[in-house]
């Protein structure tokens, strides 16, 4: 177990993760990394523990050691003029999601530290990891979901066996005392452990374009931690020497939740909770968005941008990536597809250029019936199967 510090990525002011988990100036925390000396490694280790050296905890057995090391994918067909696309599917990690990479180094630093119970707030992908990589190392897990979550999006939860606690109140809030639990480590959206684990989806992507990183990375944003997490990681690499430029981050979200994009649009500083609408990007639906700020600092520093897209457009996105690309996306992720239309058409990413799209979330455990289209099939006699086609 190497010893853990954290730093406010704002302010600068440290502290250890047993004391806090965000700064005393109100922004979240993230783990110390000294990336001196840091090189593409030449360890084995599988998936994204090939990585170890700049995680906090040693690689685990069970099916955290399982997640990331996931298939970057070069698709002509989903170019938009002259970009070049390149799909990164987290939907290949152990439960479905890139959640599985920042679960796999809280639940094994919990474990290390002796815990015998991990938690999450979540209605979503990161229960369902949570609760997987807790049962492989075989530490106990709690899901806190809000109290009217409908009863379908607890199945795959239920599934790996986690105590499932209905919380009546403010989700938010929730979020915040949870992590001042002591009982249990709570490795919630962006937590430092769980976007030190987070980090690892960048390092596969440079280390794959090596030594010249891709121009753009696009990524569906809601809590920011994803977002914190590669733009940490490219920190580390470009004072390691292994890079040198940032790519540009682009953060999509769905219009009828879009702190983050709202923000960037004003030139806030900081962001700021909102009404939410509806959206089929349910996933990615975080009115008050605990990483937003931190979010917004990476999109500026790196000279990217925040952009929303309609429900229509997510569900043409999604369309596409299955039918042109062959991927089944989770809703969320489509998103980002369709925001990597938006940016092309404004001219925020050149023609020639190389774009990383992250590919979130599989579909494969969402239920989704195209409201545009149906399912169009036909019957026929075995004796007129030489009719078809
Ligand atoms: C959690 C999640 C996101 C958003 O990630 P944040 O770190 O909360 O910004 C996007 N897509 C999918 C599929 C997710 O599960
Ligand atoms: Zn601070």
């Amino acid at each position: 177990m190497r010893s853990v510090r954290l730093r406010c990525y704002a302010c600068g002011a440290t502290a250890t993760l047993d004391e806090r988990k965000r700064c005393s100036c109100g922004e979240p925390l993230w783990i110390d990394t000294d990336p001196s000396g840091f090189e593409w490694p030449d360890r084995r280790d599988p998936g994204m523990w090939r990585y170890a050296d700049l995680l906090p905890v040693d690689p685990p057995s069970g099916v955290g050691a399982a997640a990331g090391g996931t298939p970057l994918v070069r698709t002509p067909r989903l170019d938009v003029d002259g970009r070049r696309l390149f799909v990164k599917d987290e939907g290949q990690n152990p439960t479905g999601s890139f959640k599985d990479r920042g679960s796999a180094v809280g639940v094994t630093y919990a474990a290390a530290m002796g815990r015998e119970r991990v938690g999450t707030v979540s209605h979503g992908n990161m229960a369902m990891s949570m609760a997987a990589t807790a049962a492989g190392c075989g530490l106990e897990c709690t899901v806190c979901v809000p109290a009217d979550i409908p009863e379908e999006r607890l199945e795959n939860i239920a599934r790996y066996g986690p105590e499932i606690v209905r919380v009546e109140g403010d989700y938010g809030r929730l979020y915040d005392e949870s992590l001042e639990l002591r009982e249990i480590e709570f490795v919630n959206s962006d937590t430092p452990l769980r976007v030190a684990g987070q980090k690892t989806v960048v390092l596969e992507i440079c280390e794959t374009f090596a030594p010249e990183p891709p121009e753009a990375i696009v990524l569906p944003v809601s809590s920011g931690g994803q977002l914190s997490a590669i733009w940490k990681a490219l920190r580390e690499l470009r004072s390691a020497g292994l890079i040198d430029r940032i790519p540009r981050l682009y953060a999509v979200q769905a219009a009828a939740c879009a702190p983050i994009v709202r923000a960037f649009e004003r030139g806030n500083e900081r962001v700021s909770s909102i009404e939410p609408g509806e959206t089929i990007a349910y996933s990615i639906a975080n009115a008050d968005p605990p990483s937003g700020t931190r979010a917004l600092a990476a999109l500026r520093e790196s000279d990217g941008a925040a952009v929303a897209v309609e429900d229509r457009e997510t569900r043409a996105a999604r369309r596409r990536l299955a039918r042109e690309g062959g991927f089944n996306v989770e809703t969320s992720s489509a998103v980002a597809y369709a925001g990597v239309r938006r940016l092309c058409e404004r001219g925020e990413i050149d023609a020639g250029e190389r774009i990383v799209l992250i590919a979130t979330g599989s579909g494969f455990k969402e239920r989704t019936t195209d409201e545009t289209s149906g399912i169009e099939s036909r019957t026929i006699e075995l004796p007129e199967l030489s009719t078809i086609g």
